[in-house]
């Protein structure tokens, strides 16, 4: 039989881009994300809210989805529009769905040079693990029983990517109203979710990837030489201090507080100092 033929090239074009976000930050987080990488992903960045907002609208369009998620950081809520990004990924026909939060910046030359490297024949979800060893649940079983069961799964706050063929075997667990059924079943948030359907119900694994990250590691550790080959980056407060990437840069911590570490400790050394 002829060879069939090879699947094109992937491009940026073939990744479906979600990024979670909610009211309260429509202005203080999404504004850094318009400025910045999403200007870059236009054409493949959904942003999934919980309000209207018209400001929003009018600049995303059709990219802006305001899902009916209740606007609080529940497992439901959160369950709710993780189930409305993957049903959009359905829907898209793209390749790869890729999740971020909205204190993530997503590198897309970084990201395209890593999906690349895997065979489409394959099933894929990458990402980085929130632990350093599986989480454990209880799994309802019939007769009141319950079965312990452990995965791996990819911290959502540091984003994570699924590939097609894996996500359409995903669906019977992930689409539409299942999605949330199976976080409440297993009493654990939706990044959670997403592993346990992964690994549990499908038998596939967490391929890990040193290449994302969250705010919950320790992000000053990070070479300023390293930050153009990594896929996703983050900022947040932890125990009280800024947990930012250490880049210098033109703007001022209050244009940019994502990098803003170097400036606010110049600033503090200065204040010592004067
Ligand atoms: N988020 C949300 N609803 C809420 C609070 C947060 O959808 O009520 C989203 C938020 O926009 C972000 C993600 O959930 O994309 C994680 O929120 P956050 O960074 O505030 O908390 P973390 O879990 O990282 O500490
Ligand atoms: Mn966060």
């Amino acid at each position: 039989s002829p060879p069939s033929p090879r699947p094109s090239e992937l491009q940026l074009h073939d990744v479906f881009i979600a990024v979670k976000t909610t009211q309260a930050f429509h202005h203080s987080r999404l504004e850094l994300l318009l400025n910045t990488w999403v200007s870059r992903t236009r054409e493949q960045t959904f942003i999934f809210t919980d309000s209207p907002d018209e400001v929003l609208q009018e600049r995303l369009g059709s990219h802006l989805v305001v899902t009916n998620c209740s606007a609080e950081h529940s497992h439901p809520a959160l369950s709710c529009k993780m189930a409305a990004e993957f049903d959009a990924f359905l829907a898209s026909g793209l390749r790869w769905f890729c999740h971020v939060d909205d204190d993530n910046y997503l590198n897309p030359r970084a990201l395209l040079k890593l999906l690349k490297t895997f065979p489409q024949t394959r099933d894929v979800y990458v990402g980085r693990p929130s632990l350093n060893r599986p989480i454990h649940a209880s799994e309802p079983q019939p007769h009141n029983r319950t079965r312990l069961v452990q995965f791996w799964f990819a911290t959502g706050g540091a984003g994570f990517c699924i590939n097609r063929k894996l996500a359409l075997k995903m669906a019977p667990w992930a689409s539409g109203s299942h999605f949330m059924d199976t976080s409440a079943l297993i009493r654990l948030p939706d990044d959670c979710t997403v592993g346990y359907i992964v690994e549990c119900k499908l038998g596939g694994h967490l391929q890990s990837c040193p290449l994302f990250h969250s705010h919950l590691e320790t992000l000053q550790l990070l070479e300023a030489a390293q930050l153009p080959e990594q896929v996703t980056l983050s900022y947040g407060v932890f125990e009280g201090k800024l947990n930012v990437i250490k880049l210098h840069g033109p703007f001022s911590p209050e244009e940019d507080p994502s990098r803003a570490w170097v400036e606010v400790a110049r600033e503090s050394g200065k204040a010592e100092w004067s």
